[in-house]
């Protein structure tokens, strides 16, 4: 059995020895000696002045929202090729997805296609850096910049990426990533929000902690979303062995590549200009190739091997989405034939080569 992802935890001897100070303090969560040590870590590991803490990815994206204080009804520009978080997270704020297109080469939310997409109603821009290859930040930026928008990223892939050596964490107003076990970086589940503006610091501490301020002050009607003690200690742990989880993962990438990249009809991700990857997921294109996306897929499981249609379907394409004016898939034509084509293999630090050589074996007959 080969899974999608395998979650990469310290020893458990490491563990062990980063929670033994929390028997000694009782202090598990609120903004504890953990939670302050790793924020700390990670403003310097991404290179920017604020890092908010939170207990998923999603609640950090939903209050980085929040804290932007749009209205009602406002419409955000977004990109249907991703996880159900980033759209949820928009209208769970009462705003309004808008579906941009995405580009055919690295499947990003496409700049040529934003601008026709503005109205008066356009409050924000939310694209996702997906399976870590960035956005065309510079484009996104000087048309947010004309329009007087706000640039939220979900960088919930791209931890651990750089950009001509910079992180992709100062990028826009604000970006969020992930912690999820399935991660290339984990707190178990976790996430923060990386931004700029100093003002927003005490909003979204707040805002995670049901609005409180002080002991008898609330200042907004916040939810919980605080990551506890145990999950901070798990990223100190994961923090310190961050660079042997890429280039491990880098060793299975370039085994795939060089198994699968010189075959017609298999479409794989370039390296993008500048960019350190860091190798978060390797996604397959299967167009005009002998066999479907779905034969392949089935092929796999029937070994025990699991793939993911990942993104498939469209978020625009969800039951739950039905009635929304701008739902259904087909005013994105190249989001929608990826959404149909792609799979990614499995991909973690301890996959062996030969489990891929296995892998690529069973996609070639
Ligand atoms: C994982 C993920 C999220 C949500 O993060 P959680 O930590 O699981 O809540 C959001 N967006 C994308 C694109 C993701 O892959």
């Amino acid at each position: 059995m080969i899974n999608v992802t395998r979650s990469s935890m310290p020893t458990i001897e490491e563990y062990m020895n980063e929670i033994k100070d929390l028997w000694d303090s009782h202090w598990l969560t609120n903004m504890g000696a953990k939670h302050r040590e790793l924020q700390a870590q990670l403003e310097g590991f991404l290179g920017v002045p604020h890092v908010v803490l939170y207990t998923n990815g999603h609640l950090a994206l939903e209050n980085v929202i929040a804290a932007m204080n749009f209205p009602r009804g406002g419409e955000v520009i977004t990109t249907p090729f991703t996880f159900a978080s980033t759209t949820h997270a928009i209208v769970r704020n009462g705003l309004t997805p808008i579906f941009c297109d995405i580009r055919a080469d690295d499947y990003t939310l496409d700049p040529d296609k934003l601008e026709p997409l503005i109205t008066d109603k356009t409050v924000a821009i939310l694209p996702v850096h997906v399976y870590g290859h960035l956005c065309d930040v510079d484009a996104i930026e000087s048309i947010a910049k004309k329009h007087n928008l706000k640039v939220i990223y979900d960088a919930a892939h791209a931890f651990g990426v750089t950009k001509n050596g910079a992180s992709p964490a100062g990028f826009g107003d604000a970006s969020m990533f992930s912690f999820h076990a399935t991660k290339v970086f984990n707190t178990i589940e976790g996430g923060a929000v990386c931004f700029a503006d100093d003002s927003m610091v005490q909003v979204l501490n707040d805002m995670k902690n049901f609005g409180i301020r002080g002991p008898e002050d609330c200042a907004y009607i916040g939810g919980n979303a605080k990551m506890s003690e145990f999950q901070a200690a798990m990223g100190i742990c994961n923090l310190r062995h961050l660079s042997e989880e890429i280039s491990k993962r880098q060793k299975v990438v370039e085994r795939y590549n060089s198994e699968l990249s010189s075959i017609s009809g298999i479409k794989l991700s370039a390296p993008q200009d500048g960019v350190k990857s860091n190798y978060a997921y390797f996604p397959v294109v299967f167009d005009g190739y002998k066999y479907t996306r779905d034969e392949i897929f089935a092929k796999l499981a029937e070994q025990g091997i699991t793939a993911r249609k990942y993104f498939y379907p469209l978020t625009s394409d969800f039951e739950c989405y039905k009635d929304f004016p701008t739902a259904g898939g087909d005013k994105t034509p190249v989001a929608k034939h990826v959404a149909a084509n792609v799979l990614t293999l499995p991909l973690y630090a301890d996959l062996s080569l030969e489990d891929v050589d296995r892998i690529c074996d069973i996609i070639k007959k």
